[in-house]
């Protein structure tokens, strides 16, 4: 990739950052701390995209750096892909909370959250342009791929998604993070399937794009 398209890409990013910093479509824009846009290499290759930041997320602005984090760090680094190699998003850029009266509590995004962050999702993908899109768990999963998608039975497929970029999906690692024993080890196992489909994915040669059409007319145009 050339450096002015890497620049290019990178003042994008920074104008679509501001964008969702300031953005209160919903009630959460207005109790998280900061909004995670999402961070990595603008020209990468792949997108991991999350369902929504945490506590730990939301104190740093930052995606995934509490314990599931760290675990997709090295689920990336398992495949040569250090974090910094790919880019990582969230379907919803704020911290979806629930006040239990005492503190404020994770919760899944809810389908109008999902629907109202959707805009900058799609914009990240049509900044980066990714070769692939790698969804942690089932709402990242869905929101490609449609409500029918299961993440037990569909996982660790490609699947064409928006704009004909292909997504596969996988376990969060947060629910993974919830499991020991032969459970644990069985869904690690499947996580590394799935991950390995993507390294061959990326490391497949990107196809030529098509030649351009030669009009009929003008072959005998001599
Ligand atoms: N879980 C997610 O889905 N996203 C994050 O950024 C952190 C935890």
């Amino acid at each position: 990739m050339s450096v002015a398209e890497r620049a290019a890409r990178e003042r994008k990013i920074a104008t679509a950052e501001a964008v969702v910093e300031a953005c209160r479509k919903c009630p959460i824009g207005y109790t998280r701390t900061h909004a995670v846009y999402g961070e990595g290499d603008p020209c990468a290759a792949l997108l991991v995209v999350g369902e929504g930041p945490g506590e730990n997320e939301d104190k740093a602005g930052r995606p995934f750096i509490g314990r599931a984090g760290q675990l997709l760090d090295k689920m990336l680094l398992a495949i040569d892909l250090p974090r910094e190699s790919v880019f990582i998003a969230n379907t919803v850029k704020c911290r979806p909370t629930l006040d239990d009266g005492v503190r404020l509590r994770n919760r899944p995004p809810t389908p109008d959250e999902m629907a109202n962050c959707r805009p900058y999702l799609d914009e990240q993908l049509e900044i980066l342009r990714p070769r692939a899109i790698l969804a942690l768990g089932a709402p990242a999963a869905k929101s490609f791929l449609g409500p029918r998608f299961s993440i037990t039975k569909q996982r660790g497929q490609w699947f064409d998604g928006p704009a004909g970029i292909p997504v596969l999906a996988t376990f969060h690692p947060a629910y993974v993070l919830r499991m020991t024993g032969g459970e644990l080890e069985a869904t690690k196992r499947l996580i590394w399937e799935d991950l390995k489909a993507v390294r061959v994915r990326l490391d497949a040669p990107t196809p030529e794009p098509p030649p351009p059409e030669v009009e009929q007319a003008s072959l005998f145009d001599l």
